[in-house]
């Protein structure tokens, strides 16, 4: 059985990385979906289990010590993390994972996943990414120039990526991750045998 991929989107705040995870699971609704868990308050509209696992900080910490998360990172205050297990039986079933993730955690992406995953970086111009935040109003001033100055810092962790999409146009930043993830997936080392054989008819 062939390994799956790991796809990661990472993205300073408001640059679009959410709304294109949804359209990107919309499109490949096979790809899994991993959920993350976090020490932050649970925001109005969101799901246990389906946004996040929302738990306490000792029980974060307690993870952390029982090498539960492949990448964890402390975001805006509040500790984000991905669970290894999740992720690694995923993969190890065949099976592509989105992650959208800070940049911090990337570079703890161990070894173990390096030759599976594609690294998306994606940003926008930045008075568009500062009227998404306004418009989206979930934060207040001060939160929305945290994240704009952190925004900036998240910038240096670009060369860990493998591509860079800009996102001022929606249609045209999915067609350029569509098309990333469809060249990725075309990759003649994620074939197997039969594969190949049945390709040029042997
Ligand atoms: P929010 O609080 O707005 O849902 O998320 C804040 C940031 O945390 C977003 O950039 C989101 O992608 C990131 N994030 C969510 N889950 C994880 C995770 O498991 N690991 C890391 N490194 N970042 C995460």
């Amino acid at each position: 059985m062939n390994e799956g991929t790991l796809l990661i989107f990472s993205a300073p705040s408001g640059a679009g990385k959410t709304t294109l995870a949804k359209m990107f699971m919309e499109k490949y609704p096979n790809i899994q979906d991993s959920v993350s868990y976090t020490t932050r308050a649970r925001r109005g509209i969101e799901v246990e289990g389906r946004d996040y696992f929302f738990v306490g900080i000792d029980k974060f910490n307690e993870m952390i010590s029982a090498g539960d998360f492949l990448e964890y990172a402390t975001i805006h205050g509040n500790l984000y993390g991905t669970s290894f297990k999740f992720i690694d039986d995923s993969i190890k079933s065949g099976k592509d994972v989105l992650l959208v993730i800070d940049p911090q955690g990337v570079s703890q992406i161990t070894e173990r996943f390096k030759g599976r995953s594609i690294k998306v970086f994606i940003v926008a111009p930045v008075d568009e990414l500062r009227k998404r935040l306004l418009s989206r109003a979930e934060e207040s001033i001060d939160e929305i120039n945290i994240r704009l100055e952190n925004g900036k810092k998240e910038i240096c962790f670009m060369c860990d990526y493998d591509y860079l999409v800009v996102n001022d146009k929606l249609d045209d930043a999915f067609d350029k991750v569509k098309s990333i993830y469809m060249a990725e997936k075309l990759k003649i080392k994620y074939m197997n045998d039969d594969d190949i054989y049945k390709y040029v008819g042997v």
